[in-house]
C-alpha cells in the first residue's frame, strides 16, 4: 500500500473503479472457456498481455491461460492454481498463491503498479562505461531492503581498465565491508560466469541498472536458449514474435529463473518516508536511535550519531551524502 494518504474523493472514486471492474469481471466470467478437468495444477506466470497469460507448469510446458479480472492484479512470477481445458496449451488460472515479494514502481496517483512477484534477488549491474550516476546505485540497494529482496553487485565491463574501474573498484569494495556480494565480470571475455551462474543457482532474480552497462549483453550470455524459449512463447500465445516490452521469466539452463524486461530495468524507488529511507542503508542501522535528537536529520545537527559514524570511519561519507541527497528528493515530491 502506497503510505501518501489518499483524499476522500480520491478514495470514492477508487470504490468506484473497483465495484465497476468487479461488476465487469462477473459479467466476463461467462464468457470464459468452461474447465475440462477439475484438477488443480501448479504454474507460475511467464509473461502477462492484457487479459491473457502464459503459464509454465511443474514441466516447463507452456500454457495459455485467461483469468477472472476479480483474482486482481497478476504479474509475472506468480505462482498460480490453473484448469485445463480441453485443448493441450489451454487453460484457466483460478487462483494466485500468496506472493513471497512483490516488485512495484510508482503509478498515476499514488498507487503502485505491480511489476514481478516472488522475486529473491535484485542484480545491480555497473559499468566504468558509462559510469554510474548519482546516487543510482545506492537507490537500488535501498529498493532490495524495501522490497525484501537480496541484492548482489556485477561490476560488469571488467576489461576495462582505467580511472573510472579503479574508482568503481573502491566503491564496490564499500559495499563488500557493509555486506553485500560484488562479482566482477566481462561478457566481453566470458570472465567471472561461472560465479555469476552459481550465485543466480535457484534463485529467481531480475537485472537492473543504467542503460548501456551491459544488461542485454548478461542475458544474452546466462541463457544460451534465448531464442528457443522465445519462440515457444510466441507460439504458445498466439501473438506471433515475442515482444520483449512485458516482464518475462526465463529458465535458467541451471535451476533458477531470470525476470527481464525494460520496463522493470530501470524501476523506480517508491520509499515512502524517511524513516523508510534510514532502513535501506543497512551499515545505518547500530546508529539509528542514537541522534541527540529524537528528529534528526542527519544534516547538520549536533550530536547525530550517523555524522560521528562517518568521522570515525564507520560509515563511507559518500554514503551518507547519497542518503541525504534521497531523502531531500523526497521531500520535493
Ligand atoms: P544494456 O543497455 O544494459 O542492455 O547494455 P548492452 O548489453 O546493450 O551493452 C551495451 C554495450 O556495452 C554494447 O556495445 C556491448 O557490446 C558492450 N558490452 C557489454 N558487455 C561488455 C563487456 O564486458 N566489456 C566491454 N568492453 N563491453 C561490453
Ligand atoms: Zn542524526
Amino acid at each position: 500500500m502506497s503510505r501518501r494518504r489518499l483524499t476522500r474523493q480520491q478514495k470514492a472514486r477508487i470504490a468506484a473503479i473497483r465495484e465497476r471492474r468487479l461488476h465487469q469481471a462477473q459479467h466476463e466470467s461467462d464468457k470464459l472457456p468452461a474447465r475440462h478437468d477439475e484438477t488443480p495444477r501448479d504454474g507460475i506466470v511467464v509473461v502477462r498481455h492484457g487479459r491473457s497469460l502464459v503459464i509454465a507448469d511443474n514441466e516447463r510446458h507452456l500454457v495459455n491461460c485467461q483469468f477472472r479480472q476479480n483474482l486482481g492484479d497478476i504479474v509475472c512470477g506468480d505462482r498460480v492454481i490453473w484448469h485445463s481445458t480441453g485443448d493441450d496449451d489451454k487453460g484457466v488460472v483460478t487462483a494466485v498463491k500468496d506472493r513471497t515479494t512483490l516488485l512495484s514502481r510508482p503509478a498515476y496517483g499514488g498507487h503502485e503498479k505491480p511489476l514481478a512477484a516472488n522475486l529473491t534477488q535484485l542484480v545491480i549491474v555497473a559499468a566504468p562505461s558509462p559510469p554510474p550516476t548519482g546516487y543510482l546505485l545506492d537507490q537500488y540497494l535501498a529498493a532490495a531492503e524495501h522490497f525484501g529482496l537480496r541484492a548482489i553487485l556485477v561490476l560488469n565491463k571488467s576489461d576495462l581498465h582505467g580511472n573510472e574501474h579503479d574508482k568503481l573498484l573502491e566503491q564496490f569494495e564499500t559495499y563488500e565491508n557493509i555486506g553485500y556480494r560484488v562479482l566482477h565480470v566481462s561478457t566481453k571475455q566470458h570472465a567471472g560466469e561461472e560465479k555469476l551462474r552459481s550465485a543466480l543457482q535457484g534463485e529467481s532474480s531480475i537485472l537492473v541498472g543504467q542503460s548501456g552497462v551491459g544488461k542485454s549483453s548478461l542475458v544474452n550470455m546466462l541463457l544460451p536458449d534465448l531464442d528457443v524459449q522465445t519462440g515457444a512463447l510466441s507460439k504458445t500465445s498466439g501473438l506471433g514474435k515475442h515482444t520483449t516490452s512485458s516482464a518475462t521469466l526465463y529458465f535458467l539452463p541451471q535451476d533458477g529463473t531470470l525476470i527481464d524486461s525494460p520496463g522493470v530495468r530501470s524501476f523506480r524507488l517508491l520509499i515512502g518516508d524517511r524513516a523508510e529511507l534510514e532502513q535501506g542503508f543497512r551499515e545505518f542501522a547500530p546508529f539509528l536511535g542514537h541522534c541527540q535528537f529524537g528528529d534528526c536529520r542527519h544534516e547538520q545537527e549536533p550530536g547525530c550519531a550517523l555524522t560521528e559514524a562517518v568521522e570515525s570511519g564507520k560509515i563511507a561519507d559518500w554514503r551518507l551524502n547519497h542518503f541525504r541527497l534521497m531523502a531531500q528528493a523526497l521531500e520535493k515530491t
